[in-house]
């Protein structure tokens, strides 16, 4: 085995007892990865830390810390995991380098030996042999991010604006590409909202993506310092509690487009269902909880621990389901 290095999200570090001097009050339900690479990411994507020309950490991914452990020791600590704490999902991500497939077949094949628990893995656009190659050995859902929704806002933040190898023509067509061999729905995306999109533009992409069954996860924007964009600031939460509310009933509940309604700058101003059906949807606690593959929680990737929780890593209590139902009642029917 030539691995011997693994970036592992601090909260899942924490939860695997390979991080012990640290406390958490919400435990990560998916073991987040990352390929250890000695460098930077050869992209250049401007709201990114790993990004090839920015001073950022190389311990961080969003404003998660990733610290560095042997992989036969987080394969023990996984294999040997406290029942209560046992992860749901793994999922591991890599950056752009050389050989970064090559260091994704082999810790998954290396993780297989240890557990059954179900894999996705986060990676940058891949041919059609490497994506068969993920799905032979095992991995169950794969996700490639989009994160913008339109071409434009695409090519400034993570196209030729910043340099970047990425075009959002192939982009796309790569994620469409991954639904032929990744079918019954596994196969994500994710959007970022507070990078210029409109909230009617996103949501069109979304249903888009739905006629393909392919997932979008949707995240606000975080500033991370020493990034292109660490001065831009994060989205208004009442505009992401309206989007994370229409992205529900596009992704869950079978609604169309129809039912949302957008003034001229593509902002949501109502939405076709009553007080009720709002309050039926916050009560079932998914709407507003961190999306993306089954089990994701992603705690603190986009909302600091002191809040306000963009998506909500656990069951909202009363007092937050209270709160959001106050901020968009005023957009439903009676
Ligand atoms: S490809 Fe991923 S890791 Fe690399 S710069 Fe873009 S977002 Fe960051």
């Amino acid at each position: 085995m030539d691995i011997d290095k693994i970036r592992i999200s601090s909260g899942s570090a924490i939860a695997l007892e390979l991080l012990t001097n640290r406390k958490i009050d919400t435990f990560p339900t998916t073991c987040y990865l990352m390929t250890y690479y000695s460098g930077k990411c050869t992209s250049n994507c401007s709201f990114c830390p790993q990004a090839r020309t920015t001073q950022g950490s190389l311990d961080k991914l969003s404003r998660v810390n990733w610290p560095i452990f042997q992989f036969n020791e987080f394969l023990i600590k996984l294999k040997y995991m406290r029942p209560s704490r046992k992860f749901k999902r793994i999922c591991i991500q890599t950056l752009n380098y050389p050989n970064n497939f090559k260091d994704i077949i082999e810790i998954i094949t290396e993780i297989k030996k240890e557990t059954s628990i179900p894999i996705s893995t986060a990676i940058p656009p891949m041919n059609k042999n490497q994506l068969k190659e993920l799905k032979i050995i095992g991995v169950e859902r794969v996700g490639i991010a989009l994160d913008a929704a339109t071409e434009e806002i695409f090519e400034k933040i993570k196209g030729k604006g910043v340099k970047n190898q990425y075009s959002w023509k192939e982009q796309y067509q790569n994620l469409i590409e991954a639904t032929k061999i990744f079918s019954n729905s596994s196969v994500s995306t994710h959007i970022i909202y507070g990078l210029g999109d409109t909230q009617e533009q996103i949501l069109n992409l979304m249903y888009e993506l739905k006629k393909y069954e392919i997932l979008t996860a949707l995240f606000a924007f975080m500033p991370i310092k020493d990034t292109k964009l660490e001065t831009l600031k994060q989205p208004n939460i009442h505009n992401f509690r309206k989007l994370q509310l229409a992205r529900d009933l596009i992704a869950n509940k079978d609604r169309s487009l129809e039912d949302i309604t957008f003034n001229s700058k593509g902002e949501i101003i109502s939405f076709n269902i009553n007080k009720q059906e709002l309050m039926n949807i916050i009560d079932e606690n998914i709407a507003f909880r961190t999306s993306g593959c089954f089990n994701c929680n992603r705690p603190y990737y986009t909302s600091t621990p002191s809040g306000p929780f963009y998506n909500y890593p656990r069951l909202l209590d009363d007092q937050e389901k209270k709160e959001i139902f106050n901020q968009l009642k005023n957009l439903v029917k009676f």
